[in-house]
């Protein structure tokens, strides 16, 4: 299989090709087709696995194990190495496969003879849909090369068998009751609210025609027309949405950052080297980042492939010589697995009263522009494309976390009835949003916004927000191999201080972690990446990517009141090294002549329980601190903040976590450091009614939180809820949560829901 070169996978891609295009039913040609690669890739045996309903691998056709096999033998997903491969959609490759320990034997096949196993995930759209896997005699060991090949000759027959419809879309689910009653299905609510409306199916695939090429300089050609029209497509869409209230310029300028990206395009350009069309290519591409990505333990990190699915798909549109737009009436809810911020922005917007997708992350750019232009969504919603049908009414309310199929007319009734009041108490906040944020005993609770994109940092002023308390400096630059330069960082953070006009901005620096950047940046997968490299930790190895960011950030702030500080910090001696950093490059900025900003304080967050008790080290050295509780309550209980099975575990309404918080301010306030938490507990009611009793009056949240709690500030009477708070410090329940609930319902400081 070494001898294996691109002219043989052109000419074995040439065979499959008439072989697809041949004359038979499709059982006939993927017979032909297993034999073909077998002995294309002079291996023993060639099996071909598709999914059917119930997650399970069928045996569909085999070239080399006992025929009678064929549609009898079935395994899980997760069962033996094949069920691996589709679990994990991740190519395995073994010289010995029968020491290895997924490895399972199925008599009925005749495998006894076969020692080693290479096979790879056949995946159609983003899904897998099958296992292909080539078996040898010998003991083989496969190279990269080999199951490179393995992949692309994968992708073309899942485009084959999904086209020719071998297992029905209904198949894949189980039956459950008559179609047309009313159902329910749920998710997790990533922006609240409630839409009635259509359902329009978002179909994002591109159905590729031709996937085998005669000739790869006509296909690169192709290419770099359609990359042409793709940067004049992004182009087209960051200038109309200069003049949006919305914002989101600034996510459509990392699209523009793909389009240009090297490593992919020079990527798409070797596939058609092999003997691709250009859409295979690019099909074949976005595919084994997928794979790749998926692979990658952070949730962030793997959402921002959605953009590059979505430029792939953009791309292939191109190709395809298709328009993106799709019709939609009056009142549309959409319905998708997942959606990319420009195939949301091809829609009518005004038209779009919700979105609910199987996938979804509250990260993704697609939700930060449906929370700009104040679409509810639902995410994670399983079985939504097989229950949902186009044109079924939809009742989404994607606040309770759930969305009501073919709804009834006493439910629609309730839906308007209820959209009213929420709109009444949307226009109340935004109304009261210049009253000041003030206990009813006169304490002023400063509240500031956690920003990550310009869309967030013009929110702020819709939100009546004292300024930006936390900028998550990483969010532009997630899906990007490499950060941009020192010009483009610059001009990025300008645009966020022009935005906040006058109100002060805390940047932080770079809080990337093991994985929430390519892999070719920072080196690998970590097994915890939590823990692991990440943040300053790894901008301090790397301080020239430490360096480029604070001169970025010196210079976009000239003039301008400067606010720096430090994620992750553990130990006294990062923070210094950080901060000598910063002061080197503020000296250089001067030295070059440049405009010194107007005023420089410097902070860290708290956000690993190791600074708890270098709390009278520390606060001497820093200008603020603003504690990070996402992380640190995560590190407290050792409990992964994004592991659903725990998620209700622990909560931060507890003796444990109240008494940290309380111990914090205390030594802030001691030491006279101003302090602030920028963690997501700062935008819930009671858990900030927990943090102002507790002496925080700063706190940093969400846009969409400020109106809520600045309401709920106005009605409490600070000396009450320190007096109870008190009460409470010494509990040993594990959650307080009853407790304050029923406080704040009596003193009417949240409503009933
Ligand atoms: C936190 O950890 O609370 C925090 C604000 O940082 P991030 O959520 O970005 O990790
Ligand atoms: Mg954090």
């Amino acid at each position: 299989m070494t001898a294996f070169s691109a002219a043989d996978l052109r000419q074995m891609l040439s065979r499959l090709r008439d072989v697809m295009a041949g004359m038979g039913s499709v059982q006939e040609r993927l017979d032909k087709l297993v034999a073909l690669i077998a002995q294309g890739l002079k291996a023993d045996v060639c099996s071909c696995y598709i999914m059917r309903a119930g997650e399970v691998l069928e045996l569909f056709a085999t070239f080399g194990l006992s025929q009678s096999a064929v549609h009898n033998t079935r395994l899980r997903v997760g069962e033996g190495l094949v069920g691996e491969i589709a679990a994990h959609a991740r190519s395995i490759s073994l010289a010995d496969a029968w020491s290895h320990p997924a490895f399972v034997y199925r008599p009925e096949t005749g495998e006894d003879f076969f020692r080693s196993l290479m096979g790879v995930p056949m995946i159609q759209a983003g899904r897998v849909m099958g296992v292909l896997a080539v078996q040898t005699r010998d003991e083989r060991p496969f190279n990269d090369w080999a199951i490179e090949t393995l992949e692309t000759v994968a992708m073309v027959i899942a485009e084959l068998t999904t086209a020719a419809h071998i297992v029905k879309r209904e198949e894949l689910f189980p039956a459950e009751g008559n179609a047309l009653l009313p159902v329910r299905l749920s998710g997790v609510a990533l922006n609240p609210g409630l839409g009635l409306g259509q359902a329009v199916m978002h179909k994002s695939h591109v159905r590729i025609g031709r996937l085998v090429s005669d000739d790869p300089a006509v296909e690169r050609s192709r290419l770099q027309s359609a990359l042409a029209a793709l940067r004049r497509d992004v182009d087209a869409l960051i200038w109309s949405s200069h003049g949006d209230s919305a914002g989101f310029s600034d996510i459509l300028e990392v699209y523009r950052m793909f389009a240009d990206d090297r490593g992919w395009i020079s990527r798409i350009g070797d596939a058609i080297d092999t003997g691709l069309t250009a859409e295979a290519a690019v099909q074949k591409v976005s595919d084994d980042t997928r794979v790749r990505m998926l692979q990658m333990n952070d949730p962030v990190f793997r959402e921002r492939l959605q953009d590059l699915d979505d430029l792939a798909n953009r791309l292939l549109s191109i190709l395809a010589g298709g328009g993106m737009r799709t019709e939609l009436p009056e009142n549309a809810i959409l319905v998708c697995r997942t959606l990319g911020p420009t195939e949301l922005l091809d829609y009518d917007r005004r038209k779009i009263k919700g979105l609910i997708m199987e996938e979804g992350s509250p990260t993704m750019h697609a939700v930060v522009v449906a929370k700009a232009l104040d679409i509810p969504v639902l995410a994670q919603v399983q079985g939504a494309l097989a229950r949902i049908d186009a044109f079924d009414l939809l009742a989404l309310d994607a606040s309770a976390g759930h969305v009501f199929l073919r709804p009834s007319e006493d439910l629609q009734d309730m839906f308007t009835a209820n959209a009213e009041v929420r709109q009444r108490q949307k226009a109340a906040y935004a109304a009261s949003k210049d009253l000041p944020s003030i206990t009813r005993d006169g304490v002023a609770i400063e509240l500031q916004v956690n920003a990550g994109f310009l869309i967030d940092v013009q929110a702020l002023h819709e939100a009546g927000a004292a300024g930006v308390g936390l900028f998550r400096t990483e969010m532009q630059f997630l899906a990007m191999p490499v950060l941009p330069d020192v010009k483009s960082q610059q001009a990025l953070y300008r645009q966020v201080i022009d935005a906040a006009n006058g109100k002060p901005v805390t940047f932080r620096t770079l809080d990337v972690g093991g994985d929430k950047i390519a892999a070719s940046w920072t080196g690998g997968k970590e097994d915890n990446p939590a823990m692991g490299w990440r943040s300053v930790r790894l901008t301090l190895d790397r301080p020239s990517v430490m360096r480029q960011q604070l001169r970025a950030i010196i210079m976009a702030s000239e003039a301008k009141p400067l606010r720096v500080m430090f994620p992750m910090i553990a130990t006294i001696a990062e923070f210094d090294d950080s901060r000598r950093i910063l002061d080197l490059e503020i000296e250089g900025h001067l030295k070059r002549g440049g405009v010194a900003p107007i005023g420089i304080a410097v902070g860290t967050m708290i956000e690993v329980p190791s600074l708890l008790w270098q709390l009278d080290q520390l606060l001497p050295r820093v200008d603020f601190v603003s504690i990070g509780s996402n992380d640190l309550v995560q590190f407290i209980f050792a409990a992964d903040r994004g592991n659903t099975r725990i998620a209700n575990r622990y909560d931060v309404l507890s003796a444990p976590v109240l008494r940290m918080l309380r111990y914090i301010a205390g030594k802030c306030q001691m030491a006279g450091k101003p302090l602030s938490l920028c963690g997501e507990m700062a935008g819930r009611p009671l858990e900030a009614l927990a943090l102002i009793a507790l002496g925080y009056r700063t706190l940093s949240m969400s846009p969409a939180a400020v109106g809520p709690i600045r309401d709920l500030v106005r009605k409490t009477i600070l000396s009450d809820a320190e007096s109870f708070f008190q009460s409470l410090l010494n509990s040993a329940a594990s959650s307080l949560r009853p407790e304050i609930k029923s406080f704040a319902y009596d003193h009417g400081l949240v409503r009933e829901t």
